[in-house]
């Protein structure tokens, strides 16, 4: 039997999957443009959902929002470069005296209907991505190979997964034959005046700071010239926002939260504070 673990050598950080949504509040979401319209319909016709787009623009969010307010179970998988197709659908662990098979968490997505998210998709290992094919064309079922099993996904079940096109070199990349079993939903920055939305919204920053905050991302975000290899997100404006409202010198919260996150270079560090302290 391949891949027989002991109980003990399961470590729960491996996964990092967070099985969510009990009744809780709806997490704030500002919609972008037509994206919850989009992603109810994609519901109702259990079409998967790729959210593609840089990091900090709100994915994450989004499909938090999205399963409140739907009212679905959401189980999130962080992909990295070592996370397999064993990982997702299950594998033996030995339990004192017996073996035990024990289902992933995509196995327990297919059964139960819940809502799993695939986030990062393009950094797991290939065998992820075979292992979701059937489930995401006409058959939606799932093989589990150790079992000799396949399971037909229960009504419910909807796959989503997210993509970030901008630090994918080469062979990151999402293959067509992949991307085209989702429609697509692309984030990006939102408008200025949504982005101090969210800000306010987030930290209960006062408004005018929110604006000078947004302004600063903006900003940054034209100065293509500098080649950063991802710009500013509304993450860490939230950010930068957050240590504001808690007292933090307004300089000092943007250097640390926007222009340090962002570059190693020392003169452009020097140059992006300069034009911040500016602008704050
Ligand atoms: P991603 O998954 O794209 O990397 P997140 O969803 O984690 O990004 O977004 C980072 C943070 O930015 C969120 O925790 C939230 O504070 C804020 N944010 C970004 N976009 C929105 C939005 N449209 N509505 C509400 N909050 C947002």
């Amino acid at each position: 039997m391949n891949n027989t673990l002991e109980s003990s050598d399961i470590k729960p950080s491996k996964l990092k999957t967070e099985n969510q949504q009990t009744a809780t509040t709806i997490p704030f979401y500002k919609p972008i443009a037509k994206e919850v319209e989009v992603f109810d319909h994609a519901y109702k016709n259990k079409i998967q959902v790729l959210l593609k787009g840089p990091t900090g623009t709100g994915k994450t969010r989004f499909i938090d929002f999205m399963t409140h307010q739907l009212n679905k179970k959401l189980i999130t998988i962080s992909c990295h470069e070592e996370t397999s197709s064993t990982d997702l659908i299950g594998r033996y662990i030995i339990q004192g005296s017996e073996t035990v098979w024990i289902d992933g968490p995509l196995t327990q997505a297919v059964k139960t209907g819940a809502i799993i998210y695939l986030d990062e998709i393009a950094e797991a290992r290939p065998d992820v991505i075979v292992a979701i094919h059937s489930l995401t064309d006409h058959r939606k079922e799932l093989y589990i190979d150790k079992l000799g099993e396949t399971i037909k996904a229960h009504p419910d079940f909807m796959l989503v997964a997210s993509f970030n096109p901008g630090y994918q070199k080469g062979f990151k990349e999402l293959k067509p034959s992949t991307r085209q079993r989702f429609i697509a939903l692309a984030f990006n920055y939102p408008n200025e005046k949504d982005e101090a939305e969210i800000l306010s919204n987030e930290t209960q920053i006062d408004a005018a700071t929110a604006k000078k905050l947004v302004s600063i991302a903006t900003k940054i975000r034209n100065l293509t010239e500098l080649g950063l290899t991802e710009t500013v997100s509304t993450r860490l404006l939230v950010d930068a926002a957050k240590l504001i409202h808690t007292g933090l010198g307004k300089r000092l919260a943007v250097r640390v939260a926007v222009v340090e996150p962002l570059t190693d270079d020392l003169e452009i560090t020097e140059a992006l504070a300069d034009l911040c302290d500016l602008m704050i």
